[in-house]
């Protein structure tokens, strides 16, 4: 068959996880947590569906969750979004990505990314006919050099992707970050993805600097979520976009084409659950104290790290224990030693090797101080 993405592999998380399980291998690979997620939580979608929301929710969400969602990024960051018009609830982060892209880029359009970047991207960009402009983040601090980014601006950029706290190096923006990147696309027609999947996993009392905080951003920019993440169910794909009625109206129109509208009675649980604000202001505490956990165990390992500011993931540079490809030794440590992790060359275009691999401490204290323990073995 003629690909539309001929040089498209299998997910780098799906290989992992894959070789994870068939060789019984603790696996601090792909990103979800291997703790339940709260009861409470599934006992008010076991309530929705024996209540009867079973049914097509509306095309943009039901209305009651659009609105505490509002109402979060109006406390959390100050901004108004209109649950009517500017908020769509989708099935994950990944699904709002790809309809956002589908619905804005067009031929031969320049969106700019930065590497190491979230696997889907690049592929949705090239499938609609857009140009992936990367800009490599150097280890081992992967920061943005902003002059770098004003060198690659051109006339057909359409859209920048950024994604703060990071995956897969667990950076985070700052501030001045942010203030740069609202005056470089000022009095521009360029549109920002922001990628917040994360939000609420920051740590060292970092504050997460949302686009919503920048009204020069916010007024061009798609602010997209994960429930996944934040409540720990990965596996019901639920997450939003929030974003400027002149946008979101375009959004909308891919969106109902996509998906049409998505999981009902998980909306209706999740309406509920996201009006505590405790259900999500614990989260920066508790998983500080998971990565603590992990990286004082592994400290007189022969690994070196910096610790990571946010998300559930922490790299680990592995230079003075190896020469080999992330790639192939992150597999042989699968085989060899029962312990999974994530290569990051995947995550550039050009196959960058900084012999660093990314570990998941979304996990059981147990199964921390386990992979820690095998992480200590390897001289
Ligand atoms: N963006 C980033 C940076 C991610 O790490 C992930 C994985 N959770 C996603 C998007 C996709 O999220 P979801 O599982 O909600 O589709
Ligand atoms: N976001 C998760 C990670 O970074 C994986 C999601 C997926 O498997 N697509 O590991």
């Amino acid at each position: 068959v003629s690909s539309k993405l001929p040089d498209a592999t299998t997910s780098i998380f799906a290989v992992m996880s894959k070789l994870a399980h068939e060789e019984h291998a603790i696996n601090l690979s792909q990103g979800y947590p291997d703790f339940p997620s709260s009861p409470e939580l599934i006992e008010l979608v076991n309530k929705a569906m024996k209540g009867g929301f079973n049914q097509y929710a509306p095309m943009p969400g039901i209305y009651p969750l659009r609105e505490v969602i509002s109402q979060k990024i109006e406390m959390l960051y100050g901004a108004k979004y209109d649950p009517e018009s500017e908020i769509t609830i989708t099935a994950g982060a990944t699904q709002a990505i790809f309809t956002i892209i589908t619905a804005l880029v067009q031929k031969d359009d320049e969106v700019i990314i930065f590497a190491p970047a979230y696997d889907c991207y690049d592929p949705t960009i090239r499938l609609n006919g857009g140009k992936t402009v990367e800009i490599e983040l150097k280890a081992p601090d992967f920061r943005i050099d902003w002059q770098q980014v004003k060198d690659v601006i051109s006339e057909r950029t359409k859209m920048i992707i950024i994604n703060t706290p990071h995956n897969p190096t667990g950076t985070v923006m700052a501030k001045e970050d942010m203030l740069k990147l609202q005056d470089l696309v000022r009095d521009t027609q360029i549109m920002i993805l922001s990628d917040e999947v994360y939000e609420h996993l920051i740590y060292d009392g970092l504050e997460h600097q949302s686009i919503a905080r920048f009204s020069g951003l916010a007024e061009r920019s798609f602010l997209v979520a994960s429930f996944g993440k934040t409540f720990h169910n990965t596996g019901w794909k639920m997450g939003y976009c929030a974003g400027p009625h002149a946008l979101m109206k375009e959004f909308r129109k891919v969106h109902q084409f996509n998906v049409f509208s998505v999981n009902h009675p998980v909306q209706k649980a999740l309406t509920d659950y996201l009006k505590q604000k405790e259900n999500y202001l614990y989260l920066p505490g508790f998983f500080q104290a998971k990565r603590d956990l992990f990286l004082n165990a592994i400290k007189d390992s022969n690994f070196s790290f910096k610790p990571s500011s946010g998300t559930y993931f922490q790299l680990l540079d592995y230079g003075r224990i190896s020469k080999e490809p992330d790639l192939e030794l992150a597999k042989k440590w699968t085989r060899e030693l029962k312990l999974a992790s994530i290569p990051i060359s995947p995550f550039y275009k050009q196959s960058t090797d900084n012999k660093v691999l990314r570990f998941c401490f979304a996990k059981s204290d147990e199964t921390l101080l386990k992979g820690a323990a095998i992480l200590n073995s390897i001289k």
